[in-house]
């Protein structure tokens, strides 16, 4: 198994009102490369600090975090926006689409940010758009759009920039039962078709279900690792 990501000892603590609060205890966890990783665990227990962590958003208190073999911890701000712009696609429990953009529109935007030609974006845009199952919604604005479809647009967006990685941080939270089943089912098929490495954070059994490895986080603590045979 080759991992995209490795985390050493990875621990954020928090200072609030004097006192220390262990978001993220010395974890030492491995993110296999094409695969589907989830992290669960209940609300507080450390998930979206380690998720921070590991896109360098945030900054260990101690650790090591590596990222295709490269030290991320130690790398300038501007390396690891680079990183994360070049690297990682992101999708959010709300969505995180602008709402004055059209499908197309907010999909094409971190292609903007790389200040990709309009030829090669649209191409992508319509590529990413029609593997989400959307071509009949690029000219619909996110109010204009079921809750599911506005996820599809996200994941769709991640997708556009041809990321190593997706990483989703309660990706159904927001979505009633069946919806959320097609989005997991759409992340599967990311990682079987599109060879993308896909780590989900959640707490949703269902995709617990679908992954091929499932770390169980508690009061800061990698409590368990299980690998699903059955999958993949
Ligand atoms: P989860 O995503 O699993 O719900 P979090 O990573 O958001 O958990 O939070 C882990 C712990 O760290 C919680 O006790 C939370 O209150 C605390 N925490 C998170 N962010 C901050 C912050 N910016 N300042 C202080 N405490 C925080
Ligand atoms: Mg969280």
């Amino acid at each position: 198994m080759t991992a995209i990501i490795q985390t050493k000892n990875l621990t954020r603590i928090y200072q609030l009102d004097g006192e220390d609060i262990n978001a993220v205890n010395a974890v030492t966890l491995d993110i296999p490369r094409e695969k589907m990783t989830a992290i669960v665990g209940r609300s507080g227990s450390g998930k979206t600090t380690l998720l921070n962590l590991i896109s360098g958003l945030d900054v260990p208190t101690n650790g090591e975090i590596w990222f295709d073999n490269d030290r991320l911890d130690t790398m300038s701000e501007q390396d690891k926006r680079l990183l994360r712009l070049n690297k990682i696609g992101f999708v959010f429990q709300s969505f995180g689409l602008l709402p004055l953009l059209d499908a197309s529109e907010n999909v094409g935007v971190p292609l903007r940010m790389r200040y990709m030609d309009q030829q090669e974006r649209n191409s992508r845009v319509n590529e990413a758009l029609d593997w989400v199952g959307l071509t009949q919604r690029v000219h619909h604005r996110p109010y204009e759009l079921s809750g599911g479809e506005q996820q599809r647009v996200a994941i769709a967006r991640a997708l556009a920039s041809r990321p190593q990685i997706i990483m989703a941080d309660e990706p159904t939270g927001q979505l009633d039962t069946h919806t959320g089943y097609t989005i997991i089912a759409l992340l599967r098929r990311l990682v079987n078709e599109q060879n993308i490495t896909a780590l989900i954070i959640t707490h949703d059994p269902k995709v617990m279900q679908e992954a091929d490895l499932v770390y169980h986080m508690s009061d800061g603590n990698l409590v368990e690792s299980v690998w699903n045979t059955s999958n993949g």
